[in-house]
């Protein structure tokens, strides 16, 4: 056995908190000495309005943090710390993507980046939609596949397209709406086109931890009269996952950004399916891409073996299909134009535009 009995158990801990920060700069130092004496890797981004946090290192370290962050501030006593035990990052690559070689600490205007345009409008982040507990959330659902078709119910996934090819929400009787975004800073301008399929509805909102419903439900709300039953999962699909082990609605593996890549149920069945060959496949651990905006892409085994330029659906549609046997072959695979890891905030990815630049003010 090659295995280390010594090496202590490695974890991954993720937690946002929107709160007031009396002294941000308290904070900074404070998180700077704190992860660095624990050794901690990963990406800490700091506000007025709050915390978003994804750091991993070893488990009795990540504890210690936990514990460092509630004697420090009793804002972090009603903070969920979610807290995994995983395999240390499998190879350098995924976890250089994951931004988990390095600690990367800075304040930032806004936590995560609803819309890449000025909104006339800032949410407000107090008006968010109601919390539902995983097991709330799940008897809604269950309540409303059960009694009445015409329930009303709408559920909204608020993740980007490449997060939900490989699992999403299914109810019989109740529509899932997915915006199949390339990133998060385009769903708002998702949420103003499609308001129709949203108005007088009870939308049931979910992500991967939480923190994306809270900014979207809350715009969502903005909106007015008919917007006004808006519900977040609490925890996200992170936390319904730990509830209902075999994945309940849930169907398929939950994406998640750091190097374990995707959490799926004791349900092993899988959602997604090759880009090129139409195959069942969800394995994202050759991080394929788009050879146009960079945004990952399913590719099985065999078709990775054949082909090295890859059109996702949404180049398709917008007709860069033709062209694809233009590009250089050897271009797509090998460079990695800043990935989603890089960039992301606790559970918000940003993809590089086209021209390799990446999205989002704080990152430039
Ligand atoms: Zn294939
Ligand atoms: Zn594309």
């Amino acid at each position: 056995m090659s295995e280390d009995k010594d090496r202590e158990q490695y974890g991954v801990l993720l937690y946002y908190n929107y709160a007031e920060i009396p002294d941000l700069n308290h904070l900074l130092t404070f998180y700077h000495s704190n992860c660095s004496s624990l050794n901690l890797r990963g990406r800490v981004r700091l506000s007025t309005h709050g915390v978003n946090v994804t750091v991993g290192g070893n488990l009795s370290s990540l504890e210690s943090h936990i514990e460092a962050l509630k004697a420090y501030n009793s804002l972090f006593h009603r903070t969920d710390f979610k807290l995994g035990t995983c395999h240390h990052p499998l190879n350098d690559k995924v976890a250089q993507e994951c931004g988990f070689t390095s600690l990367s600490i800075r304040i930032v205007d806004e936590l995560v980046t609803l819309s890449s345009q000025p909104l006339l409008k800032a949410p407000d982040i107090s008006n968010a939609g109601r919390h539902l507990s995983a097991l709330d959330f799940h008897s809604s659902l269950h309540n409303a596949n059960n009694e009445n078709p015409e329930n009303g119910l709408v559920l909204l996934d608020a993740r980007n397209m490449y997060e939900t090819r490989i699992g999403k929400f299914h109810v019989p009787n109740v529509e899932t709406l997915d915006p199949q975004v390339r990133q998060y800073s385009d769903l708002s301008s998702w949420i103003d086109d499609n308001g129709d399929r949203l108005k007088g509805k009870n939308i049931f909102m979910y992500c991967t931890g939480g923190i994306r419903c809270e900014m979207a439900s809350a715009y969502i709300k903005s909106k007015g009269a008919g917007f006004e039953n808006v519900f977040q999962l609490f925890g996200g699909i992170q936390r319904y996952l730990e509830q209902f082990p075999d994945g309940g609605f849930f169907k398929g593996k939950n994406f998640v950004f750091d190097h374990r890549i995707s959490v799926g149920s004791s349900d092993a069945n899988v959602m997604g399916t090759c880009l090129m060959c139409q195959c069942s496949f969800d394995d994202y651990t050759s991080r394929c891409r788009c050879t146009y905006c960079r945004m990952l892409v399913l590719v099985c085994r065999s078709c990775e073996s054949e082909s090295t330029v890859y059109v996702c659906e949404l180049c398709q549609k917008q007709g860069k299909a033709e062209s694809a046997q233009l590009i250089e072959i050897g271009e797509s695979k090998t460079s990695l134009s800043g990935a989603e890891f890089n960039n992301f905030c606790s559970d918000l990815p940003r993809v590089p535009r086209g021209d390799g630049k990446i999205q989002g003010p704080q990152e430039n």
